[in-house]
Formats: C-alpha cells, structure tokens, sequence
C-alpha cells in the first residue's frame, strides 16, 4: 500500500457515506420532484441531507444549495452574485482557480483587484479597506488554502466588508476547510459558502453553496427549476445523500482527528526540516490547517521529485503548474513572495483522518532519500 498523502486533492469515501450512497442507489432511487410514491420517499432523503448539511455549515436548510462539487459552488457563488448585482470584485491572491477564473472573467467586463497576501499567506487586512469600495459587489476570500492549507481571518474580513460596502457580498471557498475547522462558526460572516463532498470522505462531483438569506444569485444552469431556481437539474440524490453523512461523521470526529493529525503532520515537517538541508517550511504553521505539510527544497524540481517519491510508494503532489512550456511556480507561492528558485522545488503532502503512523515514516525515509538523489543527479 503507497503512503497516500494526497488528501488534499482528494479522499477516500469514509465507510459511512458509501453505505449511506448505496441505499439510494438500489433501493431508494427517484427522482426527488416527481409526486408519487417512489419520489417522495427520494424527496425525503434529500431533505434530511440538507437538513444535515445546514446543520454542519451554520446555515438554514433553505440556504443550501446542492452542486456538482466545489468547482460549480464556486462559479455559481461569483458569477452568479456579479450578475444578479453588477460592480467590480475582489478577490484573495491565493484563490483556487475555480474563484480565480470566475473573479477574472467578471473584472473583464467590471472591474475588480486582487488583495494581497503576507508572506504567511494570509490576506493583508491594512489593504483591505482600501480595495473595498460602496459598488464591490463581491469579495471571495477563502476559508483554507489548498496549497499551504493557510487560515483566512474571515471574520475580520467580513467585517471590513460590512463597514465599508454593506451591499457587496462576503463569498468563502471552504472546500479544503470542512475536514480540520468549525465552518459553521468561522463562516458565518460570510453570505456564501462553498464546500465539496470529495475532500473530506464523501463521493466526487458533489458540493454545496450556502446562500445566506440576503444575498441575490442568478442562476448558471437553468431548466427545471430545482434548488430555488438556482441550480436547475436532476438532484444526485446519492451523492447528496452521501455527503451528508460524511459531513455528520466529520463533525462528530472533527476535534480528536485534528489533534492526532496535527501531531502526525507536526512529526513529519519537522522531521523533513531536520533531515533535508536546504528545507523551508512554507508560510506559518499556526495558521494551517492540521493536514497540511507544504515545504520547498531547494535545487531540486518538484516534479523530478514527485516521481521518485512515486516509485518509493509516497502519493504527494506540488504546486507547480506548466503554463507554455515552461514550469512556473503556483500563484499562491509566488503571491507570497516565494522565491521562484524555491517555488520550482515545491512538495505538499497532505494527511487525512485515516493517515497512519507507518505512512509518515515511509515519507520520512523517502523524502530525503529522493532530494538527495536528484541533488547528486
Ligand atoms: N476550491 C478549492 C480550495 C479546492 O481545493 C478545490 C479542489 O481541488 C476546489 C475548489 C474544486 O472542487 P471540486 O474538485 O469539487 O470541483
């Protein structure tokens, strides 16, 4: 078995919601807005998980909306708040592309600015108020980084935000939030709020956008009607169904798993540091989410890394991206003054709640193992 140290791309489905998926799979199988029999019974699943997830996001059943995961969460929350109220957007440097190319896409036509982030990742409060004015329309600052698993001061920002364009709407992603931190607590300043099922043990192509009362959304998808007009399509049921109970599972365990994690992941970056010369850890470590280990190497390339940890049975990825031709180091990494050298030696290693002892010490051999093979190349 690899040490699978990936979780934050993706996790295995937690035994509770595959269970959950399969009932509706075979035998509760309708389709939730018919009339008869068969759907109310599907219709009434549906609204016990949105009952569930409500509960898990610090929202009222009837602010939920259910999506094809976080990606569509995401460009329903921007694109959809910019259209039903036009003016410019504001968005963190650090955004996953789904904000990322949602936010851009609207400043085209509207205008918008990026807030920038410290060299911990976090966004800078003192620009801010600076960047926020009576005509934004929305302001997305994520809840966790999935690169460097950074913590956003949410409250702080919303409340910036409510001082100075009580119209604009807050917008979170915390899809990479949901398995280590209070979201119904943390987000609740926040009118939207993005989550996908897949990162924390539920199935992929799932998600939920919270809506909070106030805040005005014009459909992506439109045809039938489902979610309050704001997300027409047939419901995935099982996938919904499924996430709700992994949502259940995860709060129930949440604070033991991050205490264990955080002791796991505490071990391996600090091993890694010791034993690799030249090792950085990136950004602060008190302000990450428990899963995240994100370190550069130097004179080493993430990718010439990525594969020999793969060959030695260690499941990582980085933050690189090839954009024409050339490897370039993410936009998180850079937004926070990385160095580029350091950026192109980029390792995340992710844990999860089922992250086990012998997992982090096959990563702590394998590790320095491969740096010091690539550095001898
Ligand atoms: N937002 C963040 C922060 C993510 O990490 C991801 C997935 O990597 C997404 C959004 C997209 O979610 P999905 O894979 O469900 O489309």
């Amino acid at each position: 078995m690899p040490a699978y140290l990936d979780h934050a791309a993706t996790t295995p489905m937690r035994p509770e919601a595959v269970e959950a998926m399969l009932a509706l799979l075979t035998e509760n199988y309708g389709n939730p807005s018919g009339s008869h029999a068969v759907s109310r019974q599907a219709k009434k699943a549906l609204e016990e998980a949105r009952e569930v997830v409500a509960e898990a996001l610090g929202a009222r059943p009837g602010e939920v909306v259910f999506t094809a995961g976080g990606t569509e969460a995401d460009n329903l929350a921007i694109t959809g708040a910019v259209a039903a109220r036009p003016g410019p957007v504001l968005w963190s440097a650090v955004e996953h592309h789904a904000v990322l190319h949602s936010a851009e896409n609207a400043a085209k036509a509207l205008g918008g600015q990026v807030v920038p982030v410290g060299p911990d990742g976090v966004v800078d409060l003192d620009a801010l108020p600076r960047l926020v004015g009576p005509s934004t329309s929305v302001v997305a600052v994520m809840l966790a980084n999935n690169e460097v698993g950074t913590v956003q001061p949410l409250v702080e920002v919303a409340a910036v935000v409510a001082e100075q364009a009580p119209g604009a709407l807050v917008m979170t992603d915390a899809v990479q939030a949901f398995q280590w931190l209070d979201v119904a607590a943390l987000a609740a300043a926040a009118d939207l709020v993005a989550v996908s099922a897949h990162k924390f043990g539920g199935p992929k192509g799932v998600g939920a956008l919270v809506v909070r009362g106030r805040a005005r959304l014009e459909p992506l998808i439109v045809g039938g009607g489902q979610e309050r007009g704001l997300r027409s399509g047939t419901h995935n049921v099982a996938g919904i169904v499924a996430m709700a109970a992994a949502m259940a599972a995860v709060v129930a365990e949440r604070e033991r798993t991050v205490a264990r994690v955080a002791a796991l992941r505490d071990r391996l970056a600090d091993g890694l540091l010791a034993a690799v010369e030249g090792a950085q850890e990136t950004g602060d470590r008190s302000r990450k989410v428990a899963g995240n280990c994100h370190l550069t190497f130097e004179g080493v390339e993430s990718e010439a890394l990525l594969m020999l940890l793969d060959g030695a049975g260690v499941c990582a990825s980085a933050g690189s991206a090839c954009t024409s031709g050339a490897v370039e180091p993410s936009h998180v990494l850079s937004a926070m003054g990385v160095p580029r050298e350091r950026g192109l030696g980029a390792l995340r290693l992710s844990l999860g709640p089922g992250t086990t002892e012998a997992e982090i010490a096959l990563a702590l051999e394998a590790v320095p193992a491969a740096v010091a093979r690539l550095r001898e190349a």
